[in-house]
């Protein structure tokens, strides 16, 4: 295979179901969760689970970026953003998220200078290009794009650009999916793996989740197919009595991981004893700070950054979207009075948020299924 169509093959898929078909248990019901929001996107953009036989159940996980920034990490960019001086520059997503005290977008309404960019390394040109600026990077994601952020500020340091400076919101993958494990309230079959993560740390980060817990975890790809062949190499396993770490994305993912972005990011970055989650609370040694070899590009020792915890809107159910406990559709405001235009919390801003993928894509099949 070497184009995309062929991972969008409908014929193909549809043997691949018939597969998975074979695979189950008529009267077991199986839960799979997806760990990755570039998942929960691809299955209800092109509906992979209206192909699963009724007893299988995909649930969706912790695994997109912009979701799990708490409210009070937001207030601290908001502040930041309103800090004399500075410019505050962050991912597009990033700016609609809400926290205690509005949005980004909101305070660059209010004057703020906010400017959205593409990477961090648009950060540093606008950087470079305003030398009487400060300029903060507000840096999120898993390990997908910490290696970026790292790399942008390992050049900052090269080039010698003294008003440059980031706020690290980054997390890591594997203590979430511990603390989910860990969950009295979840009972998961098994894991279809995070494809974007895994190409930075490969897939034995995911051992522990066989050997500790016995649940079996595919690394998967993003297309339709790819998605559909992991939920059948996790049915096969359970049906085998095994479980193991199974790589579907080997066309990209290295068992091993991208040792030199690991390496990268182990120089620029150290663990936080614990970081906040959205809905998740304080998950410990899951966040990245800047180490102390860049303790001076680290916007947080160099600006008066509040540190302010706020409890989620009453109404918000992220927390239980992101631990798979409840569908986007559960939640009471959903599609009411959060939608994407008004979000009232992240798993409605972010594409790979799974409230937004299935206001994007599912509502209509939902309502076919209410009628
Ligand atoms: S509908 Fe809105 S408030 Fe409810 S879980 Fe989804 S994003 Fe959160």
């Amino acid at each position: 295979m070497k184009f995309v169509d062929e991972f969008r093959d409908a014929d193909l898929g549809r043997a691949v179901a018939g597969e998975i078909l074979s695979l189950v248990e008529p009267g077991r019901h199986y839960k799979v969760m997806e760990v990755c929001g570039g998942h929960t996107h691809s299955i209800y953009k092109y509906g992979v689970d209206d192909l699963l036989p009724s007893n299988v159940e995909l649930v969706h996980g912790p695994g997109c970026p912009v979701c799990v920034i708490p409210m009070g990490r937001v207030d601290d960019g908001i502040a930041l953003a309103h800090t004399e001086g500075v410019i505050f520059t962050c991912f597009g997503d990033m700016m609609r998220v809400p926290g205690a005290q509005g949005t980004l977008l909101e305070a660059k309404a209010a004057g703020a200078d906010v400017r959205m960019v593409y990477s961090p390394l648009d950060a540093l040109r606008i950087a470079k290009e305003n030398p009487d600026r400060e300029v903060v990077f507000y840096a999120i994601g898993f390990e997908t794009t910490a290696p970026s952020t790292a790399l942008t500020l390992k050049r900052a340091r090269a080039e010698g650009v003294a008003n440059f400076s980031c706020m690290s919101n980054h997390v890591t993958i594997v203590p979430p999916l511990r603390a989910l494990l860990e969950s009295p309230d979840l009972r998961l079959d098994g894991f279809i793996g995070p494809g974007h993560v895994s190409t930075i740390v490969g897939a034995r980060p995911f051992e522990f989740i066989p050997a500790d817990y016995g649940k079996p975890v595919v690394i998967s790809g993003f297309e339709p197919l790819d998605i559909l062949q992991s939920v059948a190499m996790v049915l096969r396993q359970l049906a085998e009595g095994r479980c193991a770490v199974e790589n579907q994305y080997t066309r990209v993912v290295p068992y091993d991981g991208n040792l030199r972005a690991l390496e990268v990011m182990a120089e620029v970055f150290e663990l936080r004893p614990h970081f906040e989650w959205r809905g998740l609370g304080f998950i410990s040694h899951s966040g990245l700070r800047l180490s102390e070899a860049y303790a001076d590009l680290d916007a947080e020792r160099r600006f008066n950054v509040p540190g302010v915890r706020v409890a989620d809107p009453k109404a918000c159910q992220c927390g239980e979207v992101l631990k798979g406990v409840i569908k986007p559709w559960e939640c009471k405001v959903f599609g009411t009075a959060c939608t994407p235009e008004r979000p009232i919390g992240t798993c409605m801003v972010s594409s790979e948020g799974a409230c937004a993928a299935y206001y994007n894509y599912g509502r209509f099949a939902r309502d076919r299924e209410v009628v």
